[in-house]
């Protein structure tokens, strides 16, 4: 190990030296900044968050972009026209249909292009500004044009994350005595998804089939449409590539290696679930659709935010044991909106209710050798808060349907309903700036 001498003497790993000279150069942060293209005051994408993401134009060309405000910014384009000179990046690095391969480029890449896009777009620089012809061929408003997935998820992890969750999980499931088995406060629980299911925000899902607990005095089970459909308000986090096979991430390494965060809708059929869940865990009533957010927020935009996990019941083991503050302050909101009618917000989180943190969740992932790739999805699990109206599931915020949700039209639901629309939304704020996620809108269509 290179121990190296820091600022008052203090020793310094040589990998704490390298994130801290690291973390000096966000200049994409300062709070100061000011963009010549007009953001509202309570837009989610002032000049400080530079998001990525992937969009088609009208004229059917797809690109890499960013986003200021209600503006898309065309980065195949930018690059093209000489703007991110004197950056080691390839000819083709944003002309392409995901972000692997730039997220792939790793941390050090990602910090030179978000910091140049908020320099290219600060108020006082002329160079694009001044520039109509390159206007036209860099900006577009975001109704011209339709985004998609931002990355090609190779593969997809859950994590059943918030204690709240899992506790009023485990009661309603299983036994509200012993809730939360013993294994639960050692390990960060995950299980294996599908990505071929991950969709963008504003694709509609289908409701489900699938087998059901036989009824009452039957010993068949029950088919047909899912009759218990439900959300799950998560965040997930998108990996570069991180290890081999056969290595591991130190914990303190972790966050290195997540390139950024998308609002995550866990859809999740529970009729299914309850039927199918023991011995191994979900399967079919999950895997039929998981919808993101389309932008994916960075880590360095997010790192104001920074805040600290619940306090954890036992001392982690050493592998899981992380310094300093472990989560981010972000303010998670979820709604139903009924066909041709207002929404209603069903409840407000936070991603800081999370009692296993991202780096521990990486960490754990990959103790026993298991390479993550860059365009992994690892979802955070359920975010629940500790207060009723701080759930993040029709499971709990109805409890399993004992208690119905009254919404605005007169209607109420104890689950979601066909042609209902569930809008999730996520935002930071200090006093200085707002950094958001947009939405994550899912509209359910009837079973075929
Ligand atoms: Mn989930």
């Amino acid at each position: 190990m290179i121990i190296f001498q820091g600022e008052n003497g203090k020793k310094m790993h040589k990998f704490d030296l390298k994130y801290k000279n690291q973390k000096m150069i966000i200049t994409a942060n300062n709070p100061n900044r000011k963009s010549w293209l007009n953001v509202n005051k309570d837009s989610d994408f002032p000049i400080q968050n530079i998001p990525f993401g992937v969009f088609i134009t009208k004229e059917d060309i797809i690109t890499i972009g960013s986003r200021i405000g209600d503006f898309a910014i065309d980065l195949g384009a930018l690059h093209q026209l000489g703007y991110f000179n004197g950056i080691p990046l390839t000819d083709d690095i944003f002309l392409q249909d995901n972000l692997n391969d730039f997220i792939a480029d790793g941390r050090k890449t990602w910090r030179l292009v978000r910091n140049r896009i908020a320099d290219i777009f600060e108020v006082t620089n002329g160079k694009l500004r001044d520039n109509a012809t390159h206007k036209e061929h860099i900006i577009f408003r975001m109704d011209e044009v339709e985004m998609l997935l931002p990355v090609s998820v190779g593969d997809y992890t859950d994590f059943y994350a918030s204690k709240e969750h899992a506790t009023n999980v485990g009661s309603l499931f299983r036994d509200p005595e012993n809730a939360l088995l013993p294994n639960w406060l050692h390990i960060p629980i995950g299980y294996h998804g599908r990505s071929s299911s991950i969709i963008p925000s504003g694709t509609p899902v289908r409701r489900p089939y699938g087998q059901t607990k036989p009824a009452e005095g039957s010993n068949t089970p029950g088919f047909g449409p899912s009759k218990l459909l439900d959300f799950e308000l998560e965040m997930a986090f998108i990996t570069t590539d991180a290890n081999t096979l056969g290595d591991r991430i130190p914990i303190h390494e972790a966050e290195e290696h997540i390139f950024g965060l998308v609002q995550f809708n866990d859809w999740s059929a529970r009729d299914i679930q309850a039927w199918e869940y023991v011995p191994l865990g979900p399967f079919l009533g999950k895997s039929f659709a998981s919808t993101i957010s389309p932008w994916i927020v960075t880590l360095d935009a997010l790192a104001p935010f920074r805040t600290n996990n619940p306090k954890q019941v036992h001392t982690p083991l050493p592998y899981l044991k992380q310094e300093g503050k472990g989560s981010y302050d972000i303010h998670l909101q979820v709604a139903i909106q009924p066909e041709n009618g207002e929404e209603t917000i069903l409840s407000n989180s936070n991603f800081k209710y999370m009692y296993w943190t991202m780096a521990q969740q990486l960490a754990h992932h990959t103790v026993n050798g298991c390479p993550v790739e860059a365009g992994d999805m690892m979802g955070s699990g359920t975010i629940s808060g500790p207060t009723k109206d701080s759930y993040g599931s029709m499971l709990e915020l109805t409890w399993r349907g004992q208690n119905p949700i009254l919404l605005k039209d007169g209607t109420t639901r104890t689950f979601i309903n066909d042609h209902d629309t569930v809008i999730m939304r996520a935002h930071c704020k200090n006093e200085h700036v707002r950094i958001g996620f947009g939405e994550c809108v899912g509209k359910v269509l009837p079973a075929k």
